[in-house]
């Protein structure tokens, strides 16, 4: 759409993509440039509500630094050479070359992978590659959501539900576990604060002194990595003490007999001894939660990166919302479907073009038998409850990113030789970052493209670098109240605040154009507004007449107790499952030989490490200031944050003669970087957390690559695919041992004006 003179001053109704809440925002534009962004009170969701992420998000837009053009690498990689091109003419080379990849060893040898949710056409990839004919499209999800939605699909048949809003006045009790969503859900903590003031109880499950734990009733400390421990021994008060719903789990589960047997082995002294909460204190708070009804518990990604204990402890959490009775009840969870007139999910993905012989090349599914076998039967159950749609959840079974690594490294299962990364840093954000570092330097690589915002450190390493357009210079489209496809039959749409600037351009617009020159002409309409008129159409739908009506469109509220009258499912099974029952033991991690009732053990690299790394690392917290890796470029920002720190408690830092505001080296047998020392009286005297790091002031041109063999902490973690989860291959981000070491920086830090 262009913009005509009038409205390029105008005030103009956004949807905020820089988080996954998606608020409505009003972006203040004069003569086409944003001037202000404020809180759009019209917004039927948000009603007003704005961050300082999305307040602040034009400056992001407008920072120094950004790729305006796209960008050839013309000496080797890491040597910073590079040679602006035209569109057309990185284009023209790159789909050649993918050609050429394509018929010398087959679409699977070309992959994509990208980061986390940066605006409507997200993901839009994995659309492109299923036409190409590659099932290797990887992500983020294994270590972002994923658990949590493939353990609730297990269980009870469609996820995830694990961020559900609480109903102020009506939800009784509010569990947060492993999630700060202060920082990471505004506006989701926004109606927890209301709810709790109108006499919710909330308790906080963190290894940390969280703004949540502090407003919490109970706070748990437990040791980081031990959910799954806790999650059992809640299980155990619940069915011992028989505070569990008797109705619904004679009515509507399977499996019970065999948990009640199982958890007797977590009892409240034993789990208490793993996760190092009080046993008063941990029966307190199961019995406080079975005792409020209705209530629910939201869970975060301090569950999603627990590495092989991420599905179990999600599994455990999703047992006890439905033994509690709080499942698809008003005040608890709410279980709302998939949308169902309204074309999400696969559906956008074409998820069925790709075909059957290429789907079962797809990298990991062999190894993480859930991305393979165990998706097949989970899809077929999915959709026997949810009106015959398939790939509801295919995002939780994309292709594993260290075996990517691997495949290109090592060649093995076969050559990946072809990789296009889209807003994503895999060398700051992924698990050890040297492996990732050796993948994208290996000269089997023989094409490495970066979309991308700037010239991250991954972006430094390819072969070009294509200048990507910021949510607020494209029209917004989501069908999920913040969260692809989990509100049922619901959608939003809006223009964008600005036309593409420069030579930037959407994700939409690069899959097009690259899919156009591989054939793919019929599936790519020329505008991104025209691609979700086809998704909306169902619904009789455009995306303009979505557009102007400012707010989202839904079929029908929210409905619960949908196990009971299936009348508007079509009568299919009352719960997704193959049992079509809530499965307490799951029939398909049966089938696939994975223990079918959730398990607490020590991860191996735990028992491994500890003797040397006596602390127990943990990685990956959220500011409300930033949004993973998008907010270094910003001197606003590194004011505040101005370098990476690391939390100890004060008699820990005591021990090794570290004093706050020093540096010190973070050490694990994988590798170390330094942080600055940054005392907390709150933390438990052997836990620290670290954040994730890199210098975008520093020189990105080898061997400086930002400062990120120096502070990112990705360079002490493991993404061994041998020690990976072994059901979907998460890789262990949180609960890792390490020790600290007094150092001083290795290159003097000086910070951006
Ligand atoms: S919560 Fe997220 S979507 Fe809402 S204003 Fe903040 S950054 Fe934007």
């Amino acid at each position: 759409m262009t913009l005509s003179t009038q409205e390029m001053t105008a005030v103009r109704p956004v949807t905020c993509c820089s988080c996954s809440q998606q608020c409505g925002v009003l972006a203040h534009v004069e003569e086409g440039r944003i001037t202000r962004i404020s809180g759009d009170a019209a917004h039927p969701v948000s009603q007003g509500f704005i961050c300082i992420k999305g307040r602040r998000a034009a400056e992001l837009h407008y920072q120094d630094g950004r790729v305006h053009w796209p960008l050839k690498r013309t000496g080797r990689r890491g040597a910073g050479a590079w040679q602006r091109v035209a569109w057309d003419e990185a284009l023209d080379d790159i789909a050649t070359r993918l050609q050429t990849l394509k018929q010398q060893h087959g679409p699977e040898s070309v992959a994509v992978t990208f980061g986390t949710f940066h605006g409507a056409d997200w993901g839009l990839g994995e659309r492109f590659l299923n036409l190409f004919g590659s099932p290797n499209s990887a992500g983020q999800d294994k270590i972002c959501s994923g658990p949590t939605a493939m353990a609730e699909a297990l269980t009870y048949g469609y996820g995830p539900t694990s961020h559900t809003s609480p109903i102020p006045g009506l939800t009784q009790c509010i569990v947060l576990w492993g999630m700060r969503p202060s920082a990471s859900l505004p506006l989701l903590w926004k109606q927890i604060v209301k709810a709790h003031r109108q006499g919710a109880t909330l308790i906080v499950i963190d290894p940390h002194y969280t703004t949540e734990a502090k407003r919490a009733d109970l706070w748990l400390q437990l040791r980081p990595g031990t959910d799954a421990a806790l999650a059992l021994g809640w299980l155990s008060v619940l069915i011992e003490e028989e505070l569990y719903d008797r109705e619904f789990v004679e009515q509507y589960t399977t499996g019970f007999d065999a948990l009640q047997q199982h958890v007797a082995a977590y009892p409240p002294q034993r789990a208490a001894e793993l996760t190092w909460v009080p046993q008063e204190l941990l029966v307190k708070a199961a019995r406080l939660f079975a005792r409020s009804r209705p209530g629910l518990i939201n869970s975060g990604n301090g569950v999603c990166q627990l590495g092989p204990t991420s599905l179990q402890s999600a599994r455990a959490i999703a047992s006890l919302v439905a033994i509690s009775g709080n499942l698809d009840r008003e005040g608890g969870h709410c279980l709302t479907g998939p949308p169902r007139q309204v074309v999400a999910n696969g559906d956008v993905m074409l998820m069925d073009r790709l075909p059957a012989e290429q789907w079962r090349k797809r990298l990991g599914r062999d190894r993480y038998r859930l991305l393979g076998d165990g998706y097949k039967r989970l899809d077929a159950a999915l959709a026997s409850a949810w009106y015959d749609k398939h790939h509801l959840l295919s995002w939780t079974a994309s292709a594993h990113e260290p075996s990517l690594w691997q495949a290109i490294t090592q060649g093995e299962p076969y050559p990946v030789k072809g990789l296009i990364v889209q807003h994503h840093n895999p060398l700051g954000g992924s698990g050890n970052a040297r492996r990732v570092e050796q993948a994208l330097r290996s000269a089997n690589l023989e094409l490495l493209v970066v979309h991308d915002l700037f010239l991250s450190p991954t972006a430094q390493l390819a072969d070009y670098v294509l200048p990507a357009c910021h949510w607020l210079e494209k029209p917004s489209f989501s069908t999920g109240l913040g969260y692809m496809g989990t509100a049922g039959d619901y959608a939003v749409a809006g223009w964008g605040a600005l036309e593409p600037e420069q030579g930037h351009r959407s994700d939409y617009a690069l899959w097009r154009d690259l899919g156009r020159r591989l054939g793919q002409e019929a599936d790519w309409p020329e505008t991104v507004e025209e691609f979700w008129d086809t998704c909306l159409r169902p619904a009789g739908l455009s995306f303009h007449t979505l557009a102007r009506q400012r707010g989202p469109w839904r079929s029908a509220g929210p409905r619960y107790g949908k196990f009971v009258d299936r009348s508007d499912q079509d009568e299919g099974p009352r719960f997704g499952t193959p049992s079509g029952r809530v499965e307490l033991r799951s029939a398909i991690l049966a089938e696939l030989d994975y223990p079918a009732l959730p398990v607490y053990e020590e991860p191996a690299i735990f028992t491994r490490w500890s003797t040397d790394y006596p602390l127990v690392l943990t990685t990956g917290g959220r500011v409300i200031e930033g949004f993973h890796q998008n907010s270094q470029q910003m001197p606003w920002f590194r004011k505040k944050y101005p370098h990476p720190e690391v939390q100890l408690h004060p008699r820990a830092a005591a021990e090794l003669g570290i004093e706050d505001g020093t540096w010190i080296s973070i050490e694990t047998p994988i590798g170390s970087v330094q942080h600055v020392a940054r005392l907390n009286a709150t933390l438990h005297p052997r836990v620290v957390q670290a954040d994730r790091w890199w210098y975008p002031e520093r020189s990105g041109h080898d061997p400086e690559l930002y400062g990120l063999w120096e502070t990112n902490i990705n360079v002490c973690t493991d993404d061994d695919p041998a020690q990976c989860d072994p059901m979907m291959g998460t890789w262990l981000l949180r609960g890792l041992p390490c020790r600290l070491v007094k150092t001083e920086p290795a290159t003097p830090p000086v910070l951006p004006q």
